[in-house]
């Protein structure tokens, strides 16, 4: 599953440099690609933008549902 930023985010830049997997694009909202999110699977124990954003407005995203071993699969192709 991927996450996604909702409109309570205040585009305060800091998630973007948080993600492994560089899958934050700023916009207004800012922006996670669901094809490069794997909520950290592989790199971090848990989301490190959840962690960092002082919003709280990263939540899960209803259309990208995963399993651990997919978002798994998917790190492993990103970073081949
Ligand atoms: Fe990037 Fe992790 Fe946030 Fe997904 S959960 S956008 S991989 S920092």
């Amino acid at each position: 599953m991927a996450l996604l930023i909702n409109d309570d985010c205040t585009d305060c830049d800091a998630c973007v440099e948080s993600c492994p997997n560089k899958a934050i694009t700023a916009g207004t909202p800012y922006v996670i690609d669901p094809a490069l999110c794997t909520e950290c699977v592989g790199a971090h124990d848990e989301p490190q933008c959840r962690l960092v954003c002082p919003a709280d407005c990263i939540v899960d995203h209803p259309d990208f549902r995963e399993s651990k071993e997919q978002l798994m699969a998917k790190y492993h192709s990103i970073h081949g």
